[in-house]
């Protein structure tokens, strides 16, 4: 029996838990940070909040060893990827990174690329004032002293920290329809959307309305990925993977 630790909070990580739940010779424990108020549950065992930075998560692996990591993270949580990498490399556990594909720029997006959304906060004032903000509950205080601008924000659950003065707070939750997306967008004016480069196709209708109506789109970049570490970026690479190295029929 091989036993794999997923690091999960996507799609990607429960769909690579639930395949690889078919499996009688692989047991899962599927880890989630704890942040969402009503997460969507892998199936299989769950574990659920922080490890207390790499040294705990170090110590959490010697209480439950495991024969494989898999980081199925979204690609923006760089911290628990660089705490995943640094331990399994300490301990020599075997680790895979599974991201989805960055969404790539088509013929007809107004695309502006930047780094952080820190950035993203500083180049709005020069672009347009009534802005959709598709950046995470975690983003949004970084736009939070733009009071000339009008914002829409949508997130799964409500920001803790400083929003925006003049601002509009939509709690929603992927998949939405590029017919919704445009309709939402017109009826608040919007001129110019923000988004992370979250990849998948849960949330990329906003990019298809945004083209169809014209609207720019403030474009954060993704961080790089975890360097020497194989990766794969879907989940039939990752159950392949696991194969290979927890010596498993599949
Ligand atoms: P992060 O900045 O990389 O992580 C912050 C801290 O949260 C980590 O240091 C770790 O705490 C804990 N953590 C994160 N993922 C964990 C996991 N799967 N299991 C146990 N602890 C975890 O990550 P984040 O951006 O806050 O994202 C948190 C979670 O939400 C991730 O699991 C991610 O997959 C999911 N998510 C993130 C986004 C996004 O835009 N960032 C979007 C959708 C889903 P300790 O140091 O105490 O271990």
């Amino acid at each position: 029996m091989a036993r794999i630790l997923i690091l999960g909070g996507t799609g990607e990580a429960r769909a690579l838990a639930a395949a690889l739940d078919e499996n009688p010779h692989i047991e899962v424990v599927s880890s989630l940070a704890g942040r969402t108020r009503d997460p969507r549950v892998p199936v299989g065992e769950v574990r659920v909040g922080g490890f207390g930075g790499a040294d705990g998560l170090g110590k959490w692996l010697r209480a439950n060893p495991v024969d494989a990591i898999v980081d199925a993270t979204h690609p923006f949580a760089v911290r628990i990827a660089a705490n995943a990498v640094e331990v399994a490399k300490r301990c020599g556990i075997p680790i895979l990174v599974l991201r989805r594909p960055a969404w790539v720029r088509r013929a007809g997006d107004d695309w502006h690329e930047v780094a952080d959304v820190g950035e993203a906060a500083q180049l709005l004032p020069q672009m347009r004032s009534r802005v959709f903000l598709t950046v995470g509950r975690q983003g949004v205080e970084a736009f939070a002293a733009l009071s000339s601008l009008w914002f829409l924000i949508r997130a799964i659950d409500p920001p803790d920290a400083a929003m925006p003065a003049r601002s509009a707070l939509l709690l929603a939750r992927g998949p939405f329809t590029e017919a919704a997306e445009a309709a939402l967008m017109r009826e608040h004016r919007i001129d110019v959307l923000v988004t992370k480069n979250s990849g998948g196709d849960q949330t990329r209708a906003k990019l298809d309305a945004a083209r169809a109506l014209g609207i720019p789109v403030v474009m954060v970049r993704r961080p790089p990925l975890p360097s020497g570490v194989p990766t794969v970026d879907d989940v039939a690479g990752a159950l392949a993977w696991i194969g290979s190295r927890a010596h498993v029929p599949e």
